[in-house]
């Protein structure tokens, strides 16, 4: 490109956080990542790029904070030490393939995340089930948007966000509902607050317990009580069904199961629902009218409605009011879950999770299962369901999963219930993790440590919330020995394979990523999302594309124009569902709510963030914050060291006094691990309660209590 020096190169890629995909220029010489700027041309971003994304560079390492090399236990409790990688693959297919001559292909599990690219996530699942034969493998997508999953299959038949990004230009009226979008997709917000600014009589609604800054343009802010939006969305359908604000021919046309949901939500009244709510029936119903005399009525909602034990409810309710007023499909309209992580929706659409195959299909479909098997050219796939996150640990801990492979994730920090979680790994018999960076929790639980790339040393794909295929470009040359995810997934695969079964060695044969990536959008071929006309030439000319892609037609915008949906019969589904209260109630011992959510310039555990500093001064320590009215209640004066409790665990942070949160609530940000708190860290005070379908754990609510430490 024009005005580079020589040895100097830009790279078009995608940044590695949250779900808006924002597009980066990585700016390299020689060797080294000297800036990453927005990218103008990607479509998604259109240049736009947040702190985090902003400080990328800075988070480029090849020192002491990476992981360079391989590392075993010899010994289970003794220390790790370094292994020659060749020596290292060996060790890993010799456990592999012992236990599965041993104990069955079962006991075996494989937790992956939705940082890995889609390409990665395509080697192992074809690994997990054509090679080792089992369905255990899922993801800590199952903490993110598997409720979103499973609310948009009960309801539209298929797993897909029918809306994209220009709809927040042109929508009037926004429900952001559980979503901090400020702090968790701020590129997003921006956009949204730019249309709000230039279209004033755009009316916007938040739903979520605490005062965000999210709520900074709200024209309403219902600040619910926690775990209560089923009762708010039956209650905002019941004033749309009595105000005559719904669709009738749309309903008629296009949906099923409205009569019987109508019954249910007979008594939702928002005057009924008011004091379990805790939003007063005047509010419930404006946010209705506002909501259903909209030309175009548009709800972007995240981690708040699916980190729930009534999740898949949630999603399923608020999915109601678009069906129930027609709007969706259209400009400006739609249900669109943001997706939390870079490549959520790419684990999904390649299958990595223990309840999908890829092209969303279902491995408890026989029919399924069959062409999956004859896309990869195996004889068969596994038909015992495989075990989700939480139940992966459960079942080390029953004895039934012996070697858990980890990839890209830090559940001794990230799952609910630590002290559980933690229990799990010391007891597994071998957890091998693939990781690059050397500061997550779950390393010091490694028998088999193997050394991962990562951005900006990968080439691959993900999708983004509007289902958006960015190819991720590498600038540099991994640091150390680390290789990409799926190359040590192959090379691992293809010993285990000699040692099991030779004549499936060549199904990890991948010359490049680009064929993996062939050989992925293929298995999309006449599914719901189809893209197998996509390879990364298409991608490379034409740029960033949205699924369903055809030659012909090139990318969609919207879903479910024609008012038609993948559900057999065509017609969407109202779930006829009621409202469940939280799983764990508050009690005299605990007797605060307590919910957790990001800070604007953390991701996740930290593991690259916490190493900029320009990004921990926006919060440098971690905290609990506090009503005044609960500050004076428990006598603390600001600042003061507290014990926060649950039934599960403790840990001892300083207590702040906000007024974002209500009376009888309690906030701490997600990101701080035990290395940083005395106890444990934050989520070993999270339930792993979950919902009964998608299985996602209620992350959002805890009941809690507080003491002063010595004085308890
Ligand atoms: Fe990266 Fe998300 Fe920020 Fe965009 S909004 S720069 S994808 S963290």
């Amino acid at each position: 490109p024009p005005g580079l020096q020589p040895g100097q190169d830009v790279v078009a890629s995608v940044c590695c956080y949250c779900g808006t995909g924002c597009g980066v220029r990585i700016h390299t010489a020689g060797r080294r990542v000297i800036q990453v700027a927005g990218d103008p041309d990607h479509p998604s971003s259109l240049g736009k790029l947040c702190s985090k994304g902003m400080a990328l560079a800075q988070t480029v390492r090849n020192d002491d904070s990476r992981v360079l090399g391989a590392r075993w236990r010899p010994h289970k409790n003794g220390p790790q030490r370094p292994i020659a990688l060749e020596a290292a693959f060996d060790l890993a297919a010799d456990k592999l393939a012992q236990v599965i001559q041993s104990d069955g292909a079962d006991a075996i599990g494989f937790y992956l995340s939705g940082q890995l690219l889609t390409e990665d996530y395509a080697v192992f699942n074809k690994l997990a089930r054509a090679l080792v034969g089992t369905n255990n493998i899922d993801t800590n997508s199952r903490l993110c948007m598997s409720s979103a999953v499973s609310g948009y299959k009960a309801t539209l038949g298929a797993d897909a966000p029918p809306a994209c990004y220009e709809d927040l230009d042109s929508a009037d009226t926004v429900l952001i509902a559980g979503s901090n979008m400020a702090y968790a997709h701020p590129v997003l917000f921006r956009r949204l607050a730019h249309a709000k600014a230039a279209r004033p009589d755009m009316k916007i609604i938040v739903v979520d317990p605490r005062r965000t800054d999210t709520c900074d343009i709200a024209d309403l802010h219902l600040a619910i009580a926690p775990g209560t939006d089923v009762a708010l969305f039956h209650a905002m359908l019941n004033v749309l069904i009595w105000d005559g604000m719904i669709d009738a021919r749309y309903i008629q046309q296009s949906t099923q199961g409205f009569d019987d949901l109508k019954r249910r939500i007979h008594e939702f009244t928002p005057r009924a629902v008011q004091d379990i709510c805790g939003v007063a029936a005047e509010d419930i119903a404006r946010a209705a009218r506002w909501f259903g005399s909209a030309n175009a009525a548009l709800s972007l909602y995240a981690m708040g409605l699916n980190q729930s034990s009534s999740g898949t409810a949630k999603n399923a309710t608020l999915i109601h009011l678009h069906l129930a007023t027609g709007q969706i499909g259209m400009k400006g309209a739609g249900p669109f879950s943001l997706t939390g992580q870079p490549n959520a929706m790419g684990g999904r659409e390649a299958g990595g999770m223990a309840n999908l195959l890829p092209g969303h299909r279902d491995p408890a479909n026989a029919q399924h299962r069959h062409e999956v098997a004859a896309l990869w050219g195996v004889e068969a796939l596994p038909s015992s369901p495989g075990h989700t996150a939480i139940d992966m640990f459960d079942a080390v801990l029953q004895g039934k999963i012996k070697v858990l492979w980890i990839a890209a994730t830090n559940p001794a920090q990230s799952m609910p219930d630590q002290s559980k979680i933690r229990a799990a790994l010391r007891k597994a018999e071998m957890v091998i993790v693939q990781e690059a960076f050397a500061n997550t929790e779950t390393l010091a639980y490694a028998d088999l440590v193997l050394p991962a790339a990562t951005w900006p040393e990968k080439e691959g794909t993900v999708t983004n919330s509007e289902r958006r295929i960015s190819r991720v470009r590498a600038a540099i040359a991994p640091a150390g020995e680390a290789m990409a995810d799926w190359k040590l997934a192959c090379a691992i695969a293809q010993r285990l394979a000699a040692r099991i079964a030779p004549h499936k060695r060549a199904l990890f044969d991948y010359p490049d990523e680009a064929a993996i990536f062939g050989e992925h959008a293929r298995c999309t071929a006449g599914r719901d999302l189809d893209y197998s006309a996509l390879s990364y030439a298409v991608l490379d000319a034409e740029g960033p594309q949205q699924w369903p892609y055809s030659a012909q037609t090139q990318g969609t915008a919207r879903l479910y124009e024609d008012g038609r949906f993948p559900t057999g019969n065509r017609r969407a589904r109202f779930m006829d569902v009621g409202y469940t209260p939280l799983a764990e109630n508050i009690s005299a011992q605990y007797p605060l709510h307590l919910t957790t959510g990001r800070l604007r310039d953390q991701w996740h555990t930290m593991s690259r963030t916490g190493l900029v500093p320009a990004l921990t001064r926006h919060a440098e320590e971690p905290f609990v914050a506090l009503n005044k009215a609960d500050m004076r209640r428990f006598r603390l004066a600001s600042d003061a060291l507290v014990k926060v409790k649950s039934r599960r665990g403790h840990i001892i942070l300083p207590a702040r006094a906000c007024d974002s949160v209500r009376p009888g609530q309690a906030f701490i940000p997600m990101h701080w691990g035990s290395g940083f708190i005395a106890g444990d860290g934050i989520n070993a005070l999270a339930t792993s309660a979950r919902d009964p379908i998608s299985h996602q754990p209620e992350l959002k609510h805890s009941a809690v209590g507080i003491e002063i430490p010595g004085y308890e």
